[in-house]
């Protein structure tokens, strides 16, 4: 059989090195880093079968790696499996909604960790297709990400791929608020231009196009934007 690829990505050295000292003993292949950014890196050069992904990290953290991997096609299809402390239930559930595929709370014991790993890696690498999410239909709006399509009441909407993201983002996470920095960084990249790094420029685009439905992003005044749940 052959030998699992998995990369590891945890802060804390005590607990990277039992993970990696567990997986190396079940015959897995490991490689070990400390941070996102290597993360990234990392699984972009190996394209490894699983990343177990801390989610506290420094710099980059583990939520902005999982969107990361998902967003690109080269790497989309692989596992993931978040790693989290106690009273990141919230942070569970957007990576989850992210493409994750499973999560574990720390602490674990070397059993948890193991079976979670078997089971996940017994569905194989994710399959084109299946790495996309559903259409997101939110009151009378879908999205579909796979195609890159807003519709509203049946009708096309047409956004710029940085108005897509934004809406995307905030309609994935309902009822969630998030800062103008957590926005920037989820959706538009630290590496875009001054312009481009403008938040409230893309919300107010993207609102023009709701037309009627602008109120679907909500501004939460001295905090930052919110997507309203129509259904609530
Ligand atoms: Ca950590």
């Amino acid at each position: 059989m052959k030998s699992h690829n998995v990369v590891i990505v945890e802060d804390e050295a005590d607990i990277r090195e039992v993970i990696e000292y567990n997986l190396k003993r079940e015959g897995y292949r490991t490689a070990a880093v400390a941070d996102g950014e290597r993360a990234l890196q990392l699984v972009r050069e190996s394209l490894p079968d699983l990343v177990l992904l801390d989610l506290m990290l420094p710099g980059l953290d583990g939520l902005e790696v999982c969107q990361r991997l998902k967003a690109d096609s080269e790497t989309r299809h692989v596992r993931v499996i978040m790693v989290t402390a106690k009273g990141e239930e919230r942070d569970i559930l957007m990576g989850l909604d992210l493409g994750a595929d499973d999560y574990l709370t720390k602490p674990f014991s070397p059993k948890e960790l193991l079976g979670r790993i078997r089971a996940v890696l017994r569905r194989g690498p994710l399959q084109e297709g299946q790495a996309s999410a559903q259409p997101l239909v939110r009151g009378p709006m879908l999205i579909d990400r796979e195609r890159h399509q807003v519709q509203l009441d049946r009708r096309p909407v047409d956004l710029t791929a940085t108005e897509f993201r934004l809406l995307h983002f905030l309609a994935n996470n309902p009822g969630r608020v998030f800062t103008r920095d957590q926005l920037l960084s989820r959706v538009i990249g630290e590496n875009a231009s001054v312009v481009d790094r403008n938040i409230d420029v893309h919300v107010r685009a993207v609102r023009k196009k709701l037309g009627e439905h602008r109120d679907l992003i909500h501004t939460v005044r001295g905090v930052g934007y919110c997507f309203r749940n129509p259904a609530a």
